[in-house]
């Protein structure tokens, strides 16, 4: 028997207490039996957004929240810039020239963050950009970039929003919606809201619906106008995916028991003894400046490829985390510790790094890693 372990950054694992709630019949989307339900769903994501403003639901993964946010607020030909700093990034600028936006790419090492201080020179010289493009946690790398400095500094601009891709931060940092001024902000099922894949969520500022009056794109199966619209009766556009939002609505009551300032310390705790433990064993870090609390990302060692890493720690162990993506395929290994994430999921993980290490070779002293988060994880 191989006992499983899902420490990827997405899909993370789901809660009993969720599981259960999905396993019971299915309720009809248009009967008043569900309009509770959304409602709760409803509230419980303005509260986790930490937002006045509509959360709309979508049945889709996190890609289609992405897409949704360019076609609903822009037109072809608009300016906007994408910051791209790994393999979401890059998503962002797809997706912007796919509904042909004039599109200023802003490529950022991958393992560093963007420096807002380079957004902020761009839009001070043209002020007809109308949208900057971003992750919060950009899940490829293991950074994050300053959500709050490049608000700070979109806010100044009545024609510009901000768009950021927190799919992978949401949970795992704290990002205030609107004490900082985010305009629309994307997060998925499958991350840190702990469901499995098959919701997006969409929060949505009013300078941000000023936009998407004007906006000429083509749509329509993500009409953010019409979910709005529908969110007010409770409901959504086409058939709700009732099953994940009585799943989501378990979660959130999870989430707003422990409280959200303890989620995200949870997180910060986890995040740090995971790289102090990474680096106890000899390790690099991938992110040479401000990691992200849903992720951790490891250089291999030397000689080592980090696929072979993923790979045993999959087959030998059990624990499924995940590789490396593009020119850093075989470079790195990523552990999240996101969501339903705690001690023993950090410990787990640093025990099958050091054990796999160990059995290809590389010269580790086991327990090395372990004991540094363990000491920083005692209570
Ligand atoms: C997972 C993820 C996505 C969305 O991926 P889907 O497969 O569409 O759910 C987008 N951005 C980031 C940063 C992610 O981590």
């Amino acid at each position: 028997m191989l006992k499983r372990y899902l420490l990827a950054p997405g899909p993370t694992p789901v809660p009993s207490e969720a599981l259960l709630a999905m396993a019971m019949p299915i309720i009809h989307h248009r009967s008043p039996d569900f309009l509770p339900v959304l409602d709760a769903a409803k509230k419980g994501l303005q509260w986790l957004y930490q937002t006045k403003n509509d959360v709309l639901i979508l049945c889709s993964t996190g890609t289609g929240g992405m897409v949704g946010a360019v076609n609903n607020f822009f037109s072809p030909g608009d300016k906007v810039i994408t910051i791209n700093g790994g393999k979401f990034g890059e998503r962002w600028t797809k997706i912007c020239k796919a509904y042909g936006l004039n599109t200023d790419e802003m490529v950022v090492e991958w393992g560093y963050a963007v420096k807002s201080e380079i957004v902020e020179e761009k839009l001070k010289k043209d002020t007809s950009i109308k949208g900057i493009f971003v992750q919060a946690s950009e899940t490829s790398t293991g950074v994050y970039h300053d959500i709050e400095a490049l608000a700070r500094i979109v806010k100044k601009y009545e024609n510009t929003i901000l768009i950021v891709d927190a799919i992978s931060a949401l949970v795992a940092h704290d990002l205030k919606m609107d004490a900082w001024g985010i305009d629309i902000m994307i997060g998925g099922s499958q991350k840190g809201v702990m469901l499995p894949p098959g919701l997006a969520f969409v929060g949505i500022s009013e300078k941000a619906w000023k936009f998407a009056e004007r906006s000429k794109c083509p749509r329509f199966y993500f009409n953010f106008k019409k979910e709005r619209e529908n969110l007010a009766k409770n409901q959504t556009n086409f058939t709700s995916p009732v099953t994940l939002i009585i799943g989501l609505n378990e979660c959130i009551k999870m989430l707003r028991k422990e409280g959200i300032e303890n989620v995200f310390s949870r997180h910060e705790r986890l995040a740090d003894a995971t790289r102090k433990a990474m680096l106890a064993i000899g390790l690099e870090l991938f992110p040479k400046e401000s990691p992200s609390n849903a992720v951790t990302a490891v250089c291999a060692p030397s000689g080592i490829d980090g696929q072979e890493i993923y790979k045993n720690l999959r087959e030998k162990y059990g624990i499924t985390a995940a590789g490396g993506q593009d020119h850093v395929k075989g470079k790195i290994f990523r552990i999240a510790h996101l969501g339903y994430a705690d001690t023993f999921d950090v410990i787990t993980a640093v025990a099958g790094v050091e054990m796999v290490l160990r059995g290809m070779g590389h010269p580790v002293k086991l327990g090395s890693g372990v004991a540094v988060a363990e000491e920083l994880l005692l209570k």
